[in-house]
């Protein structure tokens, strides 16, 4: 079957500059983690041999099962600290067989570039698993994406409006999420995400884990924490709100 993955991949701009730019503070490797061979595998075919600062947090918590709160911005591997989490714990539970529409894992993002970005970190690093995943974002046919999720996938990358349109449509049963990632919280707020949020947040099983990631952590953001997490660990590896380092600020009086 083709990969649904392949059918909207967009080229990458990757953020390797910005990563390179970070010093290590914890040096490990992937090893430690416990993770499935296979993943292990495809972590070394994609180069990576040190994990970032936030993949050393996140990933043995999110192993574990916990609720997280992070503070990450684009460009230190915050992607692969929940897609190899959310990938191992898919592979580990013991899945009762996939229905048609009923995905286990769920990532919110605020664009459709990061959408791409993030099903193709999935794809890359699930690539010795045999779980599938469907990317969903407006602006394109509804078809392939409607079809993907009839045959049934595991993984849904979506930006949240077009996703809530196929939740209203009943062409995806959102009832069987395991795991829900929030990326970029910050900029979906910004652009105005929040209800369709919360209403496809009001879709999904009380019982699952939930990751926050976001660059910044305004009361608003706390607030939307405050009210989907549980009990949650909190990791920030950059200065409390700090800007991208690569951003530069100027006033101008006028
Ligand atoms: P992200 O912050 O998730 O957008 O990742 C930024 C870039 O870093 C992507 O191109 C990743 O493929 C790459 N990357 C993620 N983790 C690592 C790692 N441990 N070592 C080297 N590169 C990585």
């Amino acid at each position: 079957a083709q990969d649904p993955y392949n059918i909207f991949l967009l080229p990458v701009p990757t953020a390797l500059t910005a990563l390179r730019a970070t010093s290590w503070s914890i040096a490990l490797s992937f090893e430690t983690f416990n993770l499935h061979p296979a993943l292990l595998r495809a972590v070394a075919e994609a180069g990576y041999t040190v994990p970032t600062p936030i993949q050393a947090r996140a990933i043995p918590l999110a192993l574990a099962g916990h609720d997280l709160q992070a503070a990450a911005q684009t460009g230190t591997g915050k992607t692969a600290a929940f897609a190899l989490p959310i990938l191992q714990r898919l592979d580990a539970a013991v899945s009762e067989p996939r229905g048609p529409r009923a995905p286990r894992a769920l990532v919110l993002v605020p664009t459709r570039e990061l959408a791409a970005q993030v099903a193709e970190s999935f794809q890359d690093l699930g690539r010795h698993l045999k779980q599938r995943g469907v990317l969903i974002f407006g602006g394109v046919g509804p078809k392939p994406q409607v079809k993907a999720l009839a045959e049934g996938v595991d993984i849904v990358v979506a930006t949240p409006g077009r996703l809530l349109d196929h939740l209203q449509l009943r062409l995806v049963d959102l009832s069987r999420i395991e795991i829900l990632v929030l990326d970029e919280a910050d900029r979906m707020l910004d652009m105005g995400f929040i209800r369709p949020i919360r209403k496809l947040i009001a879709a999904l099983p009380k019982q699952r884990q939930n990751l926050l990631f976001s660059a910044t952590f305004s009361n608003e953001i706390r607030e939307l924490a405050r009210g989907i997490l549980r009990d949650p660990q909190s990791i920030d590896i950059a200065p409390r709100n700090a800007p991208v380092e690569l951003i530069d600020h100027r006033v101008y009086h006028v």
